[in-house]
């Protein structure tokens, strides 16, 4: 038989080597803007349109390439960064590979302009799916622009594949967000569609920071710096009362390369120790600086994850540096502070009101650990600051004193006749029916509530809308506004009303009826993540989301002690719901126990 194996064409190679480099359009965005950067520019702007499907352009002031690199820069495997095989371990460029120009060239129209600082004329390259079209010499200023036309033009497979502009649009920030971060003295100017999103100018770090995600940041942030032989340390970590409930905000930069590492956010995670709520996540900015032969960066094809040499160390270190600093901010001292002093009541001075006629369950209404977390405004100090072994001792305790209630309830039943639903440890509602018994669990029965109400007014009902006395202006990221504007309608629809729009801020004037002023800026905050995590499909809907988000945000939550008449209504809202058996993210909202169930609980 005659041989087979051949060697593809180098235009056939540069697409497969696409595959791994270009995902999406934010794929090009990084490796565009890490080139600038590797070129040694001081001004960096990127230019998109629709969502970077139809450009992506970026002009930097770098030191611009001669005409043979020019022509040279598309070829495979052709780097001007490294040498030998060495050079991988001792890396101080973003590049190495030699591969991303080669591989966007082979899937775009590319349009190359570049020009050295000493050269009198400069070189224009134009290429489209590997092939060169033309190249002239041209006058141009000094430095680089690279704009990519058309991604996938030639891969209509991977073009479908794309998500909406929206989506796009959220990755090309986060790749925008992260570089622009890692290099807080360059300065950064992106417009999308001809608006601008952001324009960063050369500063520090907490200041590049606060102008990536808005005003309210600053207050946040609580410094970290740390050096020592293996390791230096920098940056901010924000304070735990502004964790999220989403995983947000958590930048490492290692040698100024953003990296992803759970092992490291572990370590960060673990310095929180109790001062977290559960399951909220910590915001940080840390920029860690180990010698460049102490990681590999070459074993992830995005090059986001690296290898360390001495990732226990560097566990331990961060993990002490960033207790220490929260401890020396007097974040973690304010936790004996602030406390409340309900949670040192002792329980049995509680209980002491035994005696009394007054309806059970309502003894000691102001007797709520949870109290802070459930109805403050989440940006009080105290959020989350509760030390968890007592929070849970203390829930064990009012466990017993539950039951106890529960059962002198019972043994009281006739002079409580009004009681019709009980309240257990503060989390499940127990009301009796005719055939039976239904468990109803309150937070999850809430959600059912609040989201058909919000469903309803956001998409059939005129919106129920409160007018604030005094309009409240809240700063959020450049991003976050283009997000907000995006959805105004909605959000009108759904009672809140809106004025002043600025690059960085809105000013709000009116609200939902069903949401408190100090409420605003989490329910905002939640939604925008929630559409942010969200991925679309055809029955993409805000309203949906909407409904969703504000009934999670606004629900009670378990741990909140609930009046009878509180209790009451839970139920019988709930029963009016159009689909009352599940939470709008398809949890049940009760169970039944039928007075044959129960009877077989007994005859076994
Ligand atoms: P790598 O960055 O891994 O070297 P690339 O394909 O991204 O590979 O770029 C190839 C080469 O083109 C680089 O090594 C660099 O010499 C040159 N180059 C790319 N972009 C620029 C730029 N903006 N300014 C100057 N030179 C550039
Ligand atoms: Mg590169």
């Amino acid at each position: 038989m005659s041989d087979i194996i051949q060697l593809l064409p180098d235009h056939v190679a540069n697409q497969i080597a696409a595959g791994e480099v270009v995902q999406r359009p934010a794929s090009v965005v990084k490796e565009l803007l890490e080139n600038a950067i590797d070129a040694g520019s001081t001004n960096i702007k990127l230019l998109l349109k629709d969502a970077g499907k139809t450009l992506i352009q970026v002009i930097d002031n770098g030191k611009g390439m001669s005409a043979t690199d020019a022509r040279m820069c598309f070829e495979r495997h052709a780097t001007s960064k490294i040498q030998k095989a060495e050079d991988l371990f001792n890396l101080s460029t973003k590049g190495f590979r030699g591969e991303a120009l080669a591989s966007i060239a082979a899937i775009a129209h590319v349009e190359l302009k570049t020009k050295q600082e000493n050269e009198e004329l400069g070189t224009s390259i134009k290429i489209e799916g590997s092939k060169i079209i033309s190249q002239d010499f041209i006058s141009t200023s000094k430095g680089t622009s690279i704009a990519v036309k058309n991604l996938f033009y030639n891969i209509p497979a991977r073009r479908n594949f794309l998500k909406s502009d929206t989506v796009e649009t959220r990755h090309i920030i986060d790749e925008f967000q992260r570089v622009a971060l890692a290099h807080p003295t360059i300065s950064f100017l992106m417009h999308h569609n001809n608006n601008e999103v952001y324009h960063l100018k050369s500063s520090n770090l907490r200041k590049r920071i606060v102008s990536v995600f808005g005003a309210k940041m600053n207050e946040k942030l609580v410094p970290i710096n740390e050096q020592t032989d293996i390791l230096s340390i920098e940056g901010f970590v924000a304070k735990p009362e502004f964790s999220k409930r989403k995983r947000g905000e958590q930048f490492f930069f290692v040698n100024n390369r953003f990296i992803k590492s759970s092992y490291l956010n572990h370590a960060v995670v673990n310095a929180f120790d109790g001062l977290l709520e559960q399951g909220s996540h910590p915001s940080y900015f840390l920029y860690l600086t180990v010698p460049a032969n102490t990681i590999d960066i070459n074993i992830h094809p995005t090059k986001t994850e690296i290898k360390f040499d001495n990732e226990k160390a560097l566990y331990a270190m961060l993990r002490a540096t960033v207790k220490h600093s929260l401890g020396q901010y007097n974040v973690a001292p304010l936790l004996d502070f602030n406390r409340d002093a309900n949670l040192d009541t002792p329980y049995h001075l509680n209980t002491s009101t035994k005696s009394t006629k007054t309806p059970l369950i309502s003894v000691d209404p102001d007797f709520n650990p949870f109290k802070n977390e459930s109805h403050k405004e989440v940006h009080t100090p105290l959020k989350g600051l509760q030390h968890k072994e007592s929070w849970e001792s203390l829930y064990t305790s009012l466990a017993s004193t539950d039951e106890e209630k529960q059962t002198e309830l019972f043994e009281n039943q006739q002079e409580v006749k009004a009681q019709k639903t009980f309240q257990i440890q503060r989390k499940y509602l127990l009301s009796s029916i005719k055939s039976g018994v239904v468990l109803i669990n309150q937070s999850l029965a809430h959600q059912r509530i609040l989201y058909e109400e919000f469903l309803e007014s956001i998409t059939v009902k005129e919106a129920n809308s409160q007018q604030l006395l005094f309009p409240v202006r809240i700063s959020f990221s450049s991003a976050e506004i283009e997000m907000i504007y995006t959805i105004k309608t909605e959000l009108e629809n759904a009672g809140f009303s809106f004025d002043d729009f600025t690059k960085d801020s809105v000013t709000i004037k009116g609200i939902p009826i069903s949401v408190t002023e100090s409420k605003i800026t989490i329910i905002l905050e939640e939604l925008l993540s929630d559409i942010d995590l969200e991925v679309p499909n055809a029955s993409f809907s805000h309203f949906d989301i909407m409904a969703k988000s504000f009934a999670k945000t606004l629900s009670i939550k378990t741990g909140t002690q609930l009046s009878e008449i509180e209790q009451e209504g839970l139920v019988n809202d709930l029963f009016s719901c159009k689909e009352p058996t599940t939470s709008p993210f398809g949890k049940p909202t009760f169970k039944t126990l039928t007075i044959n169930e129960i009877d077989n609980l007994f005859n076994s």
